[in-house]
């Protein structure tokens, strides 16, 4: 195991190093409570975050609940993850102005995005963060994504209580923060532990009242660290998973989650590791300007898989099979990891609570033990 060095803050100082991010010029985004669920808003003081509240997350259903204490961190994830931040769901890559008689003058320029201090950060959602990195950084170059990432400081909060829809410790992602973090917070009664992930976080450490924490309180993280892993919502075998699901193109049950699935794209906009956009053009009336919008697509609609001559994906089973074997196995092939982070957010807010965890596992299990019995076969044919 890492050996972490943890620093232990007064919960009160969380306010200070507000003051300090927004003092430098950040904008300081948080989860708060907005229609009825706990998403990532700008907030500037912790009396916007969602003191005292927990969420109650399954299939489906989402819901709001008091807690019996004042935890600033008791609850997971909500719908919105920081993807709507650093891939907003709307914006212009360019335009173009009439100039003269014949000419025009090429806007080029994105909006510059702003500094982000992303608080309260999980462990998934760090992880998104690096996969969207292998998407907007590595396969292609995104200016606006680049520079909105590069500059933000992460200050994460590690998951002592997984939802129920949770599953990042299948998918290795969770629920402690192991990187991308400049620091990783553990709440506890009236106090945080604090790990340092960078040097600018270092720095904001030492700007605010700090100790080093005790023995016994950084064992109390790891043992709160390992019961969460225990007590996962979900949990989802990974073993030979891509392999399997690629076999399995022609798996009857993708027909079976294809009676259910209304193709109404919810769990892509809600994952915080899809990236699928559309391009529209749009022009004034008056022939002197035009734009180009880039907005949020869907593999789950059926224009998305429009090509000249028809439709490559033309049956709501043939868009969610692509949609999990693209997070399940081909993600691997081309940028490397999957592209499921186990945050659970496409079961919580989908409508008719299809599970990607239960969907993989019917295939899955279905063709392992297909293939343990016809390796039984086998030995029985070798031994006899
Ligand atoms: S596929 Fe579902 S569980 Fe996995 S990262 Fe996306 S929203 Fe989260
Ligand atoms: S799986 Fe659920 S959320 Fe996704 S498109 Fe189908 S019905 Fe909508």
């Amino acid at each position: 195991m890492k050996n972490r060095v943890l620093y232990t803050i007064d919960k009160r100082e969380l306010d200070k190093l507000i003051g300090i991010l927004v003092r430098d010029g950040f904008k300081v985004v948080g989860p708060t409570i907005r229609d009825g669920a706990i998403t990532y808003e700008e907030i500037e003081s912790t009396r916007q975050l969602p003191v005292g509240w927990t969420d109650e997350q399954e299939a489906g259903k989402y819901r709001l609940k008091r807690r019996d204490d004042d935890n600033l961190f008791g609850y997971v994830v909500g719908p919105h993850s920081l993807k709507k931040f650093l891939f907003p769901p709307k914006q212009r890559l360019f335009g173009i102005k009439k100039s003269g008689e014949d000419g025009f003058v090429f806007e080029a320029r994105q909006p510059e995005p702003p500094r982000y201090a992303f608080l309260g950060v999980r462990a998934c959602d760090l992880a998104a963060v690096d996969v969207q990195d292998r998407v907007f950084k590595q396969a292609m170059s995104d200016p606006y994504y680049a520079k909105a990432r590069n500059e933000a400081i992460f200050i994460a909060v590690n998951c002592p209580e997984p939802g129920g829809t949770c599953f990042c410790a299948s998918m290795g992602t969770g629920p402690r923060c192991s990187t991308g973090f400049d620091i990783a917070l553990t709440e506890l009664k009236t106090t945080f532990t604090a790990e340092v992930g960078s040097t600018r976080g270092q720095e904001l450490i030492e700007a605010l009242e700090h100790e080093t924490t005790d023995a016994n309180t950084s064992h109390l993280v790891d043992l709160m660290m390992d019961i969460a892993s225990e007590h996962m919502g979900r949990s989802l075998d990974t073993n030979d998973l891509p392999s399997i699901l690629l076999e399995n193109l022609q798996h009857h049950h993708w027909s079976d989650v294809a009676k259910r699935c209304m193709s109404c794209a919810n769990c892509t906009f809600a994952c915080p590791t899809c990236f699928c956009s559309n391009i529209e053009d749009q022009t004034d009336l008056t022939g002197e300007h035009a734009e180009r919008w880039r907005t949020w697509g869907s593999c789950f609609t059926l224009e998305f898989s429009y090509h000249t001559g028809g439709y490559s994906r033309s049956s709501p089973a043939a868009r969610y099979r692509q949609w999990l074997t693209h997070k399940l196995a081909s993600w691997h092939e081309q940028f490397g990891v999957s592209g499921c982070v186990g945050c659970g957010r496409c079961i919580t807010w989908c409508p008719v609570g299809i599970d990607i965890t239960k969907e993989a596992t019917v295939i899955a299990d279905d063709y392992r033990q297909s293939r343990s019995r016809q390796e039984s076969a086998s030995l029985e044919e070798v031994g006899s």
